[in-house]
C-alpha cells in the first residue's frame, strides 16, 4: 500500500508526485498516456514563469517525471478506472488489479470539446487552439477566428479583440447562449465579425493553419488566417470518481470536482487539482500550484 496514489501525470499530478514524495511520502503516478497531459498538444508556450525562451509544450515537461522519480515516486503507466474508500483506504482499481492508498490525489485534467471540422486534430497546437490567454499572444496584429456561441466563446473573443487584427465569431444558430451583457459588449466591438449560421467545414494548410472554409448558410467562405480558437465546452475527466451512477465526492454544477482552498474534496483524503477541480484557471502554472498544496494537505492528512 503507498501513502498516496495520484492519477494522472499532467502539471498536476507531476507536481504533486514531486512534493509528496520530497515530503517522504511512499507515492505512485498512474498515467494512462504518456506523462506531460495536455499542455504537449501545444507548440509554444510562453507564460510558464521563470521559462524564458519560448517552448514546446513538449520540452516544458520533459524533465518534470525525472524531478519527481528523483525522490522516489513511481509513474506507473495504466489507466485508472475507479476509485473507492473502505474503512479509510482507497481501493484503485487497474484493468485487472488493485492498488491500495491512504490517500488519492485525483489530476485527470479536462478534455476541451471538439467542434468537429476536417483537419481539426491535425492542427491542434499548430494554429488551433482552445486557449485565449495561452495562444492569443500568437496572433498579434493577425487576424483570428472563434468557435462557439456560450459565454466562454464570447469572453475569449472580446479578450482576443485587443490582441489581433479581427475576430471573426462564428456560430452556428442566430442567437447566441451568452449572458446578455456579454453579447452586447461582443456587439459593440468593431473588431469582431459576426457568422450567424455557419459551421466550420475545414482547416487547410501545410504545417500550420492557413485558413478556414466556412458553410454560412449554405455558401462556402474562405477565410485566409492563422488562428482558430474552438470554444465549444470541454469535457471533464471525472468518469473515475463514479461508483454506479453516483459520485464519490461532491460535484459542482459545472461537472467539476467542489474542492476547498487546499484542494479538499467533500470526502476525506481525496484531493482534487488542476483542471477538473472547481474555479480551475486552466494553466499549467495554477495545476502545478494545486498539485503543491493537496501535496502538503496529503501530508497534513495521514499526520492525523
Ligand atoms: C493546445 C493547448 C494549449 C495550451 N496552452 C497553454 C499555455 O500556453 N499556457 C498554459 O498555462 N496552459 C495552456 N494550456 C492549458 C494547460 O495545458 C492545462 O491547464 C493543464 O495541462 C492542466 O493540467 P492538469 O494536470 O490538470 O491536466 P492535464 O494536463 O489534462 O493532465 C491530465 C492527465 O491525466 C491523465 N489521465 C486522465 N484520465 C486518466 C485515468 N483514468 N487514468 C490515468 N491517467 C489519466 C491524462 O492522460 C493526462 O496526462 C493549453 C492547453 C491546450 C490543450
Amino acid at each position: 500500500m503507498v501513502d498516496v496514489a495520484i492519477i494522472g501525470a499532467g502539471p498536476a499530478g507531476l507536481s504533486a508526485g514531486l512534493y509528496a514524495s520530497r515530503m517522504g511520502l511512499k507515492s505512485v503516478i498512474f498515467e494512462k498516456l504518456t506523462p506531460g497531459g495536455q499542455i504537449t498538444l501545444s507548440s509554444e508556450i510562453e507564460n510558464y514563469p521563470g521559462v524564458c525562451d519560448v517552448k514546446s509544450g513538449l520540452e516544458l515537461m520533459q524533465c518534470w517525471p525525472n524531478q519527481a522519480q528523483k525522490f522516489g515516486c513511481e509513474i506507473v503507466s495504466h489507466e485508472v478506472k475507479s476509485i473507492t474508500k473502505e474503512n479509510d483506504i482507497f481501493q484503485i482499481a487497474l484493468d485487472d488489479t488493485l492498488q491500495q492508498a491512504k490517500a488519492v490525489i485525483v489530476a485527470t485534467g479536462a478534455s476541451p470539446k471538439r467542434a468537429g471540422f476536417d483537419n481539426e486534430e491535425k492542427f491542434l497546437g499548430k494554429g488551433i487552439s482552445t486557449c485565449a490567454v495561452c495562444d492569443g499572444f500568437f496572433y498579434r496584429n493577425q487576424e483570428v477566428a472563434v468557435i462557439g456561441g456560450g459565454d466562454t466563446a464570447l469572453e475569449e473573443a472580446l479578450y482576443l479583440s485587443s490582441i489581433a487584427s479581427k475576430v471573426y465569431l462564428i456560430h452556428r444558430r442566430d442567437k447566441f447562449r451568452a449572458a446578455p451583457a456579454t453579447v452586447n459588449r461582443v456587439l459593440q466591438n468593431p473588431k469582431i465579425e459576426i457568422l450567424y449560421n455557419s459551421v466550420v467545414q475545414e482547416a487547410y494548410g501545410e504545417d500550420f493553419v492557413e485558413g478556414i472554409k466556412v458553410n454560412k448558410a449554405g455558401e462556402l467562405v474562405d477565410l485566409k488566417l492563422p488562428g482558430v480558437f474552438v470554444f465549444v465546452g470541454n469535457t471533464k475527466n471525472t468518469q473515475i470518481l463514479k461508483n454506479g451512477d453516483e459520485f464519490i465526492c461532491k460535484m459542482c454544477d459545472d461537472g467539476s470536482v467542489c474542492v476547498d482552498l487546499n484542494m479538499n474534496t467533500s470526502l476525506q483524503g481525496l484531493f482534487a487539482v488542476g483542471d477538473i477541480r472547481s474555479q480551475a484557471k486552466k494553466q499549467v502554472v495554477c495545476a502545478a500550484a494545486d498539485g503543491a498544496v493537496a501535496a502538503l494537505e496529503a501530508v497534513r492528512y495521514l499526520d492525523k
